[in-house]
């Protein structure tokens, strides 16, 4: 079976590399020059690399790891000390681990938490953990019903002191979602701290070895055209041409720089585009469908990446780190976690900047004026004193429109992978899956649409008989 994918991010790709393992034809149109859509990463004139998002994954990805096995390319992950490391506003430059021990799960974690005298006073743990024990107990159920709260109010509901949403949440849920705790859905940090809790390294970080467009993206086209697959960069999809009942006829892409717009037919039709995308390429017919309806409810989140390079090191730490400050997210010394952008004399800071819908149209200078404020804080023996380190460039990268917004609520917004209409599909971290808005979550979403496109009728022809089933790795 020919299937064209609109969008080469990681779900179009999982789900190109999928459907050549059930015995498919995939062709994924992606509109950019370089793929990974979130992942996607440049080089500048100085061969520095510089990326959409700061991106670790994590112990608790079985599809994410599954993948990297069968491209045979695990070797690229760069697998960091078991600990979670958070700054403390109210100490400049100084940190707070949370070392996880390797025991089993969820006992590594307790202890981890247990063990953290800085962050929570013996009281506030103690009724931060009752106050989670419904999560634990009643597990994945309930978590999925508490998506009507925020995380704030249900932090509340749980009598789990103001502390901990200031020392854990703020920061874990910037990190999570680029949203704070009272904006975003309960569902999502529960979510994760389930998955942290239930497996023993769950919680353990690594790093990709170099850009994910070289090393991660490339190694799935590779895979994808030795199946009998393409892959095609700057070929956007204008418009879903519909036959009279409603399923898609074609694929009309827009022709580029003068070239004429071109149809593309398959048998089955994929969008793995975000989900603003498709909702503006939405065909009118449809949108009278409750299925897609449904999907008006999700938006794309507004989130900054930044890389600065300064003139000597800034840290030893070979770690993610939550900087628990107003304006940035997470951060990491890239010349120390990533062996590609590795330096031995100087730092690379590659910060997320979030809750970002203040900031996505202030000017590049404007923003890197702020971070480096914010940073004097963070590193106050390097950018204070009489011979503060420089700053000798910089790049920033806005996304207007990222990962969906986990406000509560989104959940039952978030569509399956199989749509109503017989020939098509959509992939996407945003689509229903149990890993939320991530990169486990796009592969995750991949897998789940080349197997509802393997198991749907459209399979069944003479030509489709015999394929392989596509194996999809745990859910949770
Ligand atoms: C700053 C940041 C940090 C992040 N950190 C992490 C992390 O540490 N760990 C983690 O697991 N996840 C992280 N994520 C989330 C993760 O990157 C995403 O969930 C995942 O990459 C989404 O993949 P996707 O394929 O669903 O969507 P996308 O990556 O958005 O892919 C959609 C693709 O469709 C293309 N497209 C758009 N319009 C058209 C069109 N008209 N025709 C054809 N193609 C089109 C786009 O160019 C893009 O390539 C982060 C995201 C960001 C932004």
């Amino acid at each position: 079976m020919r299937v064209a994918i609109a969008g080469g991010g990681l779900a179009g790709l999982a789900c190109a590399k999928y459907l050549v393992d059930a015995g498919h034809t995939p062709i994924v149109y992606e509109s950019r020059d370089v793929l990974g859509g979130l992942v996607a990463a440049w080089k500048d004139a100085d061969g520095d690399w510089y990326e959409t998002g700061l991106h670790v994954f994590f112990g608790a990805y079985p599809n994410m790891l599954q993948l990297f096995d069968e491209l045979g390319i695990r070797d690229r992950l760069q697998w960091k000390e078991h600990t979670l490391i958070f700054n403390q506003p109210d100490k400049p430059g100084v940190l707070s681990r949370f070392d996880v021990p390797d025991i089993p799960a969820p006992f590594n974690v307790i202890t981890a938490i247990i063990r953290n005298n800085d962050m929570l006073t013996w009281e506030q743990k103690l009724r931060f953990a009752l106050g989670l024990l419904p999560a634990i107990v009643r597990g994945q159920a309930y978590v999925e019903r508490m998506d009507q709260y925020s995380l704030l109010e249900w932090l509340r509901l749980q009598g789990v002191d103001e502390k901990v949403n200031t020392d854990i949440f703020i920061a874990a849920s910037k990190a999570l979602t680029f949203i704070n705790p009272e904006d975003v859905s309960a569902t999502v940090p529960l979510t994760a701290l389930n998955r942290f809790l239930q497996e023993r390294y769950g919680s353990k970080i690594a790093f990709l070895d170099g850009s994910p467009t070289e090393r991660l993206c490339q190694p799935l086209v590779d895979y994808i055209v030795a199946g009998g697959g393409a892959v095609h960069t700057r070929k956007p999809l204008k418009q879903i041409l519909l036959n009279s009942d409603g399923t898609v006829q074609g694929f009309l892409l827009r022709g580029l720089d003068g070239a004429v717009d071109e149809v593309v037919r398959a048998d089955a039709y994929v969008s793995a585009m975000p989900v603003d995308v498709i909702k503006a390429l939405m065909p009118d017919p449809w949108k009278q469908l409750d299925f897609f309806q449904k999907m008006e409810g999700l938006e794309g989140v507004p989130v900054i990446n930044l890389h600065l390079w300064f003139d000597r090191k800034m840290t030893d730490v070979d770690q993610l780190l939550f900087s628990r400050s107003e304006l940035l997210s997470v951060y990491a010394d890239m010349s120390n976690t990533c062996r590609e952008y590795a330096h031995p004399d100087r730092s690379m800071l590659e910060l997320v900047l979030a809750p970002a819908k203040d900031w996505i149209d202030q000017s590049e200078e404007a923003i890197i004026a702020a971070t480096m404020k914010e940073l004097e804080r963070l590193f106050p023996h390097h950018l204070t004193g009489e011979n503060p380190a420089k700053l000798l460039k910089y790049h920033v990268v806005k996304t207007p429109r990222s990962v969906y917004t986990a406000a509560p609520g989104r959940q039952a917004c978030r569509p399956d992978q199989a749509t109503p209409i017989a020939n098509f599909f959509l992939a996407g971290s945003y689509t229903m899956q149990r890993y939320l808005g991530s990169m486990e979550g796009a592969v995750l979403s991949g897998k789940l649409t080349a197997q509802a496109i393997v198991n749907s009728p459209l399979a069944d022809t003479p030509v489709s008989r015999d394929r392989q089933p596509v194996a999809v790795g745990s859910q949770m």
